[in-house]
């Protein structure tokens, strides 16, 4: 069953550039799907379209529909879509550094909408991120980039989401780092059944994890596939996996 999908979306930023020119793609419930493309691709734009972020006096949403669990949800607020289980961890991590890791949490938590208590949310995140509980008493502002970013997505969990969208989870990490939190994220999807929707740059690493890959250039998606299938395409492995 089709969780999210887009239908032809297009955004324009200013009035007048189009920063996505059209942009079809659906994520399969429990499925992990990368949307992959170069700096200035239209990625980040697509998560903010679907999360509702563009910032409002720039970007629009000039026509095209997007869809989670059926419902048409481009007329949402940001907060009743991350109600209905759809959350976005934005590139940079955007955690809040004068708080400690279980602060961050709580500030995630939706209270008495959740299903479950804090506490149980907190455990299981920290199941997925023992390191975490590790540097429990720092301010998240200390924290390595590789926690700071396994804070940011122990964040969205405890938000009890359907479908985590992650912007560029692998950006300033080193390569050994960036395996083991993309294990750990095909881990939740897998474990908790919760979809995602994964946007990188790093082709070779998204490729490994995810199902199924979208490649976005200057706004339009000029592919799409197994990801199996596009890891062992010609054109990806020229421009995109480094010719390996
Ligand atoms: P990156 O990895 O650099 O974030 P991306 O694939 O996510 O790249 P977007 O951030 O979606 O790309 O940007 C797509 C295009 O829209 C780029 O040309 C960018 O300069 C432009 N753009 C992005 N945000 C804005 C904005 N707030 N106002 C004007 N133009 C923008």
């Amino acid at each position: 069953m089709s969780l999210l999908s887009l239908n032809n979306v297009e955004v324009a930023y200013d009035r007048v550039f189009l920063a996505i020119k059209g942009v079809s793609l659906e994520v399969q419930e429990g499925s992990m799907v990368a949307l992959l493309g170069a700096n200035g691709a239209g990625k980040s734009t697509t998560l903010k379209t679907i999360s509702g972020l563009l910032a409002p006096e720039r970007g629009e949403v000039r026509r095209g529909e997007v869809q989670f669990m059926g419902q048409d949800i481009l007329s949402l607020s940001p907060p009743e879509r991350v109600r209905m289980g759809l959350v976005h961890v934005m590139e940079g991590r955007r955690i809040f550094e004068h708080l400690t890791p279980d602060e961050n949490l709580l500030a995630a938590y939706r209270g008495p909408g959740a299903k479950k208590s804090f506490d149980e949310l907190r455990e299981q995140a920290y199941r997925y991120f023992p390191r975490l509980k590790e540097r429990i008493r720092s301010k998240a502002g200390y924290l390595s980039g590789g926690e700071q970013q396994m804070l940011a997505i122990a964040r969205a969990l405890v938000t009890e989401p359907k479908l985590i969208m992650l912007d560029e989870p692998s950006l300033g990490l080193a390569p050994v780092l960036v395996k083991e939190i993309f294990a750990i994220i095909r881990e939740i999807n897998q474990n908790q059944g919760v979809s995602v929707l994964l946007v990188e740059q790093n082709a070779t690493a998204a490729l490994n994890v995810a199902d199924h890959a979208y490649l976005i250039e200057n706004g339009n998606i000029v592919m799409s596939g197994e990801a199996a299938v596009l890891k062992q395409n010609p054109d990806i492995q020229e421009f995109y996996l480094g010719g390996g």
